[in-house]
């Protein structure tokens, strides 16, 4: 038995780390548990978000959108470019540097703040001990007073398309194409398929996306779902709804075809690469010895209560290994709010205000009730809307497409849900969330002074157009 610990978290992640900083910021002496290795065996920290997730997707999104915009935008302001070209290697170069900056960062912010890391798979034993086994097979066991568990998520491998190198590639894959494929099919129109269905779609690639369900973004406000549709359609994403995968064949070692069924029967399509992106599942494997303690849910997620406490006394978890939804920032305060409580303070982390943001061109973003939720919920409601066509700023970005709504209680006046498409929804949607956090009303946003000309005059005049007072648009019924 070696050292003790006040807090040992296991895993790296975005839940991890930051529940690590935070609790020796708290002055508890805390340890991180971390396998991921690169190929000199020292341990790699940011886990699946800064490694192969949040970070090298939107380093691509960002130089595939610059891409685009310069080859077909640029003369609309009157820039002459000649014929513009994409360094797909490069691409890729600039992206793992900017993953190499961030996660050595992590190292430096453990120095800093005094966490010790410990390379290893951690396995949580009965009474709050560790066990640790390095990438050297070296077995060491550390014990501490409060343990939380943070083992991310892996992404879900379906029979019909199993992983072959260089063809039939999961997220991580997916982030390393080195050629731009002239045919890129994609299993699933979630957040990963849109998003990397729009990188590779806008350097030319002809992308068809496969949906088993009959529903586009189901989870999205139906107007925002609606809008998305119609703009991915011009950016011809070919999204097929109701396309269910039945079988995958390697043709010549070099190409990939996808049988599927539809209303219509069965069809195929035939891909230069295919993406498998249908959703990821907790990763709890080798995590637990069988007295621990720690119990999982019917869908495999350790079982978690509001306060992220596990059925074992002192053992938390947090991030995607945990009920909710399955994003960086949800498990960065999960984090906080774990270490907060083990140092014996409140803690804080309100589900119902979790920004929800698909990085495509214009972006998809959301806080709160969706108009079918609270449809189905039998709440009274209001609801205001105001487009980016209407804004003075989204016309000189040449940037118009997309609108904001604005939900709230017609009784209260209370803000319940706002919903947008937008060139910078991403950005602008935490002004919404931080209106949400505080409980404002629609009132409140229309007393705001917002900066004039910005695309947030957008959130200002969607939440006046709730009460039929929006200024720069016709509204539908005045009071
Ligand atoms: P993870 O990031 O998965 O980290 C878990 C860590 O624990 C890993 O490093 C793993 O190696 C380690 N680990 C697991 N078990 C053990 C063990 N037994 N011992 C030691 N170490 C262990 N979310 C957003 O909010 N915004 C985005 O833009 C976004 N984009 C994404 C894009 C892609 C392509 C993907 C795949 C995901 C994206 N996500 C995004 C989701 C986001 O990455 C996750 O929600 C987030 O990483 C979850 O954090 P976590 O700390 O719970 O788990
Ligand atoms: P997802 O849940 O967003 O989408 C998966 C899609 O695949 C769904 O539409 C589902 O209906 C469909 N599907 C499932 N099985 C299928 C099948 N057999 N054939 C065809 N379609 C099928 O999952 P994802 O896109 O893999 O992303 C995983 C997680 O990572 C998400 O939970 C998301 O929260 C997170 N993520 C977040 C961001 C972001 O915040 N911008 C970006 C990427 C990933």
């Amino acid at each position: 038995m070696s050292d003790k610990f006040d807090v040992i978290v296991i895993g790296a992640g975005p839940g991890g780390y930051v529940a690590a900083i935070r609790a020796a910021q708290l002055g508890l002496k805390t340890a991180c548990v971390e396998k991921w290795v690169d190929d000199k065996g020292a341990a790699v920290l940011g886990g699946t978000c800064l490694n192969v997730g949040c970070i090298p997707s939107k380093a691509l999104l960002e130089s595939t959108h610059k891409f685009h915009d310069a080859k077909a935008h640029a003369n609309v302001h009157g820039i002459q470019v000649g014929d513009v070209t994409m360094d797909v290697p490069q691409m890729v170069a600039r992206k793992n540097q900017i993953v190499k900056n961030l996660t050595s960062g992590i190292t430096g912010l453990f120095k800093a703040n005094g966490v010790t890391l410990l390379q290893g798979m951690g396995k949580l034993l009965p009474g709050k001990q560790v066990e640790v086994t390095a990438a050297d097979g070296s077995v060491s066991v550390h014990e501490a007073e409060n343990v939380i568990l943070a083992s991310g998520s892996v992404p879900v491998e379906i029979p019909p398309a199993p992983l072959t190198e260089g063809l039939i590639l999961d997220n991580a894959g997916a982030l390393d194409i080195e050629e731009t494929p002239k045919r890129l099919g994609v299993i699933g129109a979630g957040v990963i398929g849109l998003e990397m269905g729009s990188v590779w779609a806008r350097l030319g690639t002809e992308v068809t996306v496969l949906e088993a369900m009959d529903d586009f973004l189901a989870a999205a406000d139906k107007d925002v779902a609606k809008e998305a549709a119609k703009l991915f359609k011009k950016q011809n994403l070919d999204i097929r709804l109701g396309a269910r995968v039945t079988g995958t064949e390697i043709l010549d070692g070099k190409e990939v075809l996808v049988r599927y069924t539809d209303s219509e029967g069965d069809k195929e399509i035939v891909v230069d690469k295919l993406i498998v992106a249908v959703g990821r599942r907790p990763q709890t494997q080798g995590l637990l010895s069988a007295d621990s303690g720690v119990k999982l849910d019917e869908r495999g997620f350790i079982f978690v209560d509001e306060h992220c406490r596990t059925d074992a006394p002192g053992v938390y978890a947090i991030g995607d290994s945990v009920r909710g939804p399955m994003l960086a920032h949800k498990a960065s305060e999960e984090g906080i709010m774990v270490a907060d409580i083990i140092a014996g303070q409140h803690g804080h982390m309100n589900y119902d205000v979790i920004p929800n943001i698909i990085y495509t061109h214009p972006e998809l973003a959301w806080v709160g009730k969706t108009e079918q939720q609270l449809k189905a919920d039998g709440v009274k409601y209001k609801a205001g809307k105001f487009p980016f066509a209407a804004t003075g700023r989204a016309m000189a970005a040449n940037d118009t497409d997309g609108f904001v709504k604005v939900l709230a209680c017609e009784e209260t006046d209370r803000i319940l849900g706002i919903h947008m498409v937008g060139g910078v929804a991403s950005e602008l949607i935490g002004q919404a969330v931080i209106a949400m956090e505080f409980c404002s009303s629609t009132e409140d946003l229309q007393m705001t002074i917002f900066a004039h000309p910005t695309v947030s005059e957008a959130l200002h005049e969607a939440a006046l157009a709730a009460d039929g007072r929006a200024i720069h648009m016709a509204n539908r019924k005045k009071r």
